[in-house]
């Protein structure tokens, strides 16, 4: 069936669902309702008591009204049932509001009930358009309210409508055919899913919630089945085709380097991890290694361990970063810790001059250079290796799964190490990134100390600046850090630069520089290098520090609108320091006013240090959408599950994809015949986004 045969389509009506992205009869059956008006659950208005309550109501309007001026402007709007009546009223934003009603109109509101006087009301509710025709004595037991696209109300797209439009989808002869079954029978059965029809069904129309919730859950293992399968594709693919450089161990550089030049002993998390790598490597196969540690846990000693692997067994290494600074002072450490081996190292970053771009290029490509140092500009075309063999991505959460693949193509599939300090539990990481194995780095070096970590108000600023001359006297160095405000560059300049000014004046005899993003490399560069060599007292700084920075010195880190960072950001940031000796110091600076969950932020930050914990707490402030940054970690974007909450259907998942790959990996079986189609269109849509087989 067509969506040109719904009745009552225009094409305002047609225009108005594309625009949100509804282009089909299988679009319209998988726009899923926002959230159910549950009759039993609808409350009579005459009923009402329970002051501060949230509740359901459902009835018509009777009354709008504008009233008082400018600022204190205000709609009221009355809805009536037959037991009563109440008031909901909006104090701002209320023109927009008003235009979205009408008197006469049947509305749902959802929202806490207040008493003024002897009036009930309630402020700013949710409202949902029941729609003209809806009438509300015949609601079924469980009626779907769908989200309100944007562009909806202006083209009389009520709730009602699509009720009615999905309702007669769900009752046309050919639903079947609309939205074939392909999740093969033994594995329904086994897991009581319903079949897809009577899930979508359930869906639009629940019979109960218990229905409901079944459905929904046979719709998000869906997601995490094809998902699944196509991890065990690619997982497949890797084991058993792609050979790897084969590389020996204990090579001279390695010997040399890690026997005698490294200043410190490896921790037992280094260890295992460097033993799982050179196992990796000597097997014949491409390793594909994620390595997980919290910041400060020492994975770039790791990752030259794994470069120097490369290079005493002629191949080429590669070690890239996010930004230029994290690569800058990569190149600065790997130059300064392979000094002592005969070892070619060069740096290759965006606006560098031509000549020295075309030396760089060509040594790369000669093979007079042995390990490559740099940012993006490495994946770029026109850069060619000569023999690359070691891949080594860091802070890989930063990077898309395309830039990583394209990294790949550089070479005959070389190794290929990432690193991350993004702490996912390790059996959500397993799940997600069957591509990869994984290596943990529990625990830090030995002899740090716990970074202190202070809330301070405005009025103990002088207090804290106190503290900043004693610690400048004492030796070390300050991070003053500034938000990042991404939708106003000009106004983070204005901060940061405000800031040094004010700093500056206020330490008279102390060496202050400013750090952000719209200095040249090269000035970024300089003063890198001179806070690493201690030529700088305070750095002023947006978050272009955010990542990698590695300055062990550095002891104090004052925080500035300390609350508008998110907590994994804040984490990462505090990671700057508490890297030496010394005992580090970060003090966050709030402004007056902080928001609930900004506040539980800094509580955070000053309870404890542990990335995973903090890990935690983030997650559950942001949901894991954007706690892992889907689109950036490559992870698909599922559009009903949760893969934290749902865990244990991510679980199943992966299982039962794991056994159907071993039975039957060409799906070749008649009863996997719906499940091929499906499949293979959904891999090869994946396929670009993954880039990997
Ligand atoms: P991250 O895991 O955050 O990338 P780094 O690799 O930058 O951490 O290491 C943090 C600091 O700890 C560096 O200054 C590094 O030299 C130092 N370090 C790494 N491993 C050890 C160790 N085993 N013992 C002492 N210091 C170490
Ligand atoms: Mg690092």
């Amino acid at each position: 069936m067509k969506i040109t045969e719904l009745i009552g389509i225009s094409s305002i009506k047609l225009n108005a669902l594309a625009k949100e992205g509804i282009h089909d009869a299988q679009d319209l059956l998988f726009f899923f309702p926002r959230r159910y008006l549950d009759r039993t659950n609808v409350q009579k208005i005459g009923q009402l008591r329970g002051i501060g309550e949230e509740v359901t109501i459902a009835g018509t309007i009777s009354q709008i009204n504008e009233l008082g001026f400018k600022a204190r402007k205000r709609l009221e709007i009355v809805i009536k049932d037959e037991t009563g009546g109440i008031k909901a009223i909006w104090f701002k934003g209320g023109y927009y509001i008003k235009k979205r009603f009408k008197i006469g109109q049947k509305i749902a509101l959802f929202g806490t009930v207040k008493q003024f006087g002897r009036h009930l009301s309630m402020a700013h509710p949710e409202t949902d358009d029941l729609g003209e025709v809806s009438d509300l004595a015949n609601f079924s037991t469980i009626v779907a309210i769908y989200p309100s696209g944007q562009h909806f109300h202006k083209a009389r797209l009520y709730n009602s409508i699509i009720q009615k439009w999905i309702t007669q989808l769900l009752n046309h002869s050919s639903l079947c055919s609309l939205i074939p079954e392909f999740i093969p029978e033994y594995i329904r059965s086994t897991y009581s899913f319903p079949n897809r029809t009577d899930a979508i069904r359930a869906i639009h129309t629940p019979s109960s919630h218990e229905a409901h919730k079944q459905a929904l859950r046979r719709f998000k293992f869906e997601e995490f089945f094809l998902f699944q399968l196509s991890m065990e594709r690619i997982h497949g693919e890797r084991r058993t085709s792609k050979a790897g450089p084969r590389l020996t161990n204990n090579t001279p550089n390695t010997r040399l380097y890690f026997d005698q030049v490294l200043p410190f002993e490896l921790t037992s998390g280094q260890k295992s991890a460097l033993k799982n790598i050179q196992d990796d490597v000597r097997s014949g196969q491409q390793m594909n290694r994620l390595i997980q540690g919290d910041v400060g846990a020492g994975k770039t000693v790791v990752a030259m361990g794994a470069l120097l692997m490369a290079v005493d067994n002629g191949y080429q290494g590669a070690l890239v970063a996010p930004t230029e600074i994290l690569a800058e002072q990569h190149f600065a450490s790997l130059r300064k810790a392979f000094s002592k081996l005969d070892i070619s190292i060069r740096l290759l970053i965006g606006g560098q001059k031509t000549g020295l771009r075309r030396e760089i290029l060509t040594d790369i490509e000669g093979g007079t250079c042995n390990i490559i140092v740099g940012t993006h500009a490495v994946i770029q075309k026109g850069v060619n290796f000569h023999k690359l063999g070691m891949v080594v991505i860091d802070e890989q959460h930063r990077f898309g799964v395309q830039q990583r693949a394209a990294l790949l193509q550089k070479a005959n599939n070389p190794h290929m190490l990432v690193m991350s300090a993004t702490p996912i539990p390790r059996s959500l990481a397993m799940s997600l990134y069957a591509d990869l194995d994984i290596s943990l780095i529990k625990g830090l070096p030995k002899g740090r100390k716990a970074i202190r970590t202070a809330i301070r108000s405005e009025k103990k600023r002088t207090d804290v600046y106190h503290f900043v001359e004693q610690e400048i006297s004492d030796g070390g160095q300050i991070y003053i850090i500034y938000p990042l405000i991404e939708e106003s560059e000009v106004l983070d300049l204005k901060d940061a630069t405000a800031g040094f000014q004010q700093i500056s004046q206020r330490f008279p005899s102390a060496r202050v520089a400013l750090l952000h993003g719209r200095i040249s490399s090269e000035e970024k560069d300089a003063i890198m290098q001179s806070f690493t060599k201690g030529e700088i007292d305070i750095l002023v700084s947006t978050t272009v520090i955010e990542v990698g920075v590695d300055v062990p010195n550095a002891s104090v880190m004052i925080i500035e609108h300390a609350e508008r960072f998110g907590l994994s950001q804040l984490h990462q940031l505090r990671g700057r320091i508490g890297r030496g000796s010394r005992q580090s110091y970060c003090i966050l600076i709030p402004d007056h006013a902080v928001s609930k969950s900004g506040a539980v932020r800094l509580k955070t930050m000053e309870r404890t240090t542990d990335g995973f914990e903090i890990a935690e707490v983030d997650l559950k402030l942001r949901g894991p959408g954007d706690f892992l940054g889907t689109k950036q970690s490559g992870l698909p974007d599922f559009k009903f599950a949760d893969i934290i909450q749902d865990q244990d259907l991510l679980g199943i998942a992966k299982n039962q994809a794991r056994e159907l790959m071993r039975k039957d990996s060409l799906l070749s079986k008649q009863e996997h015949f719906e499940l091929k189609q499906f499949f293979e269109s959904y891999y090869r849509e994946k396929n670009q986004f993954y880039g990997l087989a």
